[in-house]
């Protein structure tokens, strides 16, 4: 399939600069492949499909809002923040990590890229979340493949603006992953909004992404101190068999 067939789908094209920075973005995460292990995603048609489309695709409702400000926890090599900057110039996206070297990866990419409205910054969400220039600083929140969706609501309603959204990237999804973030929401002042069930249109594989939205200022001990979260999940039901969500893609 080629490129424009995938755009179709979105309803939406690159023009001939960001056709091409996509284009730069793969040569620069295989060259960066070579050195950092980045992703397992290396065919060009996986790659169109598994981290631009799939980067983009999760975004469908926003598409058309203009001048957001959005953070993506947990970016590893840049996605889904790199190509939602390459696609939306008029948004401010912050890509964090908390693995230095790909945080300097992201940010030669986005030297090389001259990307003027993306930023990269090492750190932990635990952290970050706590510091007055991202607390409840963000139009948006995005996060693939991080972890388990109540830690994840946990990572990123801090971070977003009352009101405002957080979308969850997820490969399946189970009845009991909803259950435990319908709780770890009520806990943090969020509510579960949407889940948009889709098909990548090559490989057929399956992806959800969970809408959560900011419905209360939520408690300043969120999140909680490093670690904690991922260790005792909020919302989790004890003596449930754990599910082990298929994710986009393992680092
Ligand atoms: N979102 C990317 C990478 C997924 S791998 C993609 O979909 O391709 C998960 C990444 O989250 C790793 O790079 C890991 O370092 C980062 N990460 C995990 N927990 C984190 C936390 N608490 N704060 C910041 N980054 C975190």
């Amino acid at each position: 399939m080629d490129p424009g067939a995938l755009w179709q789908e979105l309803g939406w094209q690159p023009d001939t600069l960001q056709a091409r920075s996509f284009e730069r973005l793969y040569e620069l995460v295989l060259a960066g492949n070579a050195r950092l292990n980045l992703t397992r995603i290396t065919g060009r048609e996986e790659f169109w499909e598994k981290h631009l489309f799939d980067s983009l695709r999760g975004l469908a409702a926003f598409q058309d809002q203009k001048e957001l400000s959005l953070i993506d926890i947990g970016t590893g090599a840049g996605f889904p923040g790199l190509p939602i900057a390459i696609a939306h110039p008029d948004w401010y996206v912050v890509l964090v990590d908390s693995v230095r070297k790909k945080i300097a990866f992201v940010l030669s990419t986005i030297q090389a890229l001259g990307l003027t409205n993306a930023q990269a910054l090492t750190g932990r969400a635990e952290d970050l979340a706590h510091r007055r220039e991202h607390r409840e600083s963000y139009d948006l929140a995005v996060l693939r493949a991080v972890a388990q969706a109540n830690v994840c609501a946990e990572y990123a309603l801090p971070f977003v603006k009352l009101g405002s959204a957080a979308v969850l990237y997820r490969g399946n999804w189970e009845v009991q992953e909803e259950v435990e973030l319908a709780r770890a929401c009520r806990a943090l002042g969020g509510e579960i909004v949407e889940v948009d069930a889709f098909e990548l249109p090559v490989s057929r594989a399956v992806r959800h992404c969970v809408v959560i939205r900011k419905t209360g200022p939520g408690l300043r001990v969120f999140p909680r101190p490093a670690g904690l979260p991922t260790q005792h999940p909020l919302g989790a039901i004890e003596g449930a068999p754990r599910v082990e969500s298929v994710e986009p893609e393992e680092p």
